[in-house]
């Protein structure tokens, strides 16, 4: 009677004595069928070390390629495990799938090539771009060298600065965005008098013929 229930596999001869089946297969051959993408291009900026995937910058991490990799897959699968060799430029998948109650791991080697590049606020950096100076101004040096420090500190966490100049009245710091220097600006109780000068028109892309101001910002303290 014990034999009726035994299950051979039709593709490899296994006995279900010896392996896990699922329906009249064997695990091993069982057909799933996971297709990662060939390749995924990773770019990172040399100067900051911001990563960039689908034309979108962010922070360098694991769990972004990980999904991008996921995005791309395709195939039903319950997880996916990713290890990066990044000597080699490749990366080691594992799939998880889960069937009828087994979990089957399928394992995947795509090339992962690293491309160097500058996102676009160190290459606006780099070529020494700013849209707006904040003038700091005060009778005490103390006070303006306070102000300009946490000025600093505060743009350069999510924009950056093209350079910090010292005057005998204050110190000029060159914004890349002057809205968020706006914004830190007013978030640091700065009131600030703002006047704009014609900086040119721009001779390129969707904006083209627009005219391009440079705001100067002045702060007492
Ligand atoms: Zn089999
Ligand atoms: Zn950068």
């Amino acid at each position: 009677m014990n034999n009726c229930m035994e299950k051979i596999c039709p593709k490899c001869g296994s006995s279900s004595k010896e392996k896990e089946f699922i329906g009249a297969f064997c695990t091993d051959c069982v057909k799933i069928k996971i297709e990662p993408p060939k390749k995924i291009d990773l770019y990172i900026c040399k100067d900051c070390g911001l990563c960039r995937l689908n034309n979108k910058w962010s922070p360098f991490s694991l769990e972004l390629i990980e999904n991008e990799i996921k995005r791309q897959t395709i195939g039903n699968f319950d997880n996916m495990l990713l290890k990066i060799d990044k000597e080699n430029q490749k990366a080691e998948l594992k799939y998880i799938v889960l069937i009828e109650g087994n979990t089957i791991q399928i394992e995947k080697i795509i090339e992962l090539k690293i491309h160097n590049d500058l996102c676009r606020d160190c290459s606006r950096m780099r070529g020494g771009y700013y849209e707006g100076i904040i003038q700091v101004r005060g009778e005490n040096k103390n006070k303006i060298k306070r102000a300009v420090d946490k000025l600093k500190k505060i743009i350069e966490k999510d924009s950056f600065i093209t350079k910090t100049v010292e005057l005998k009245e204050g110190t000029d710091i060159y914004v890349g965005n002057k809205k968020k220097a706006i914004e830190i600006m007013s978030d640091l109780g700065h009131k600030f008098v703002r006047s704009r000068t014609l900086s040119g028109v721009k001779k390129t892309g969707l904006k083209k013929g627009m005219k391009q101001y440079r705001d100067t910002f002045l702060i007492r303290v």
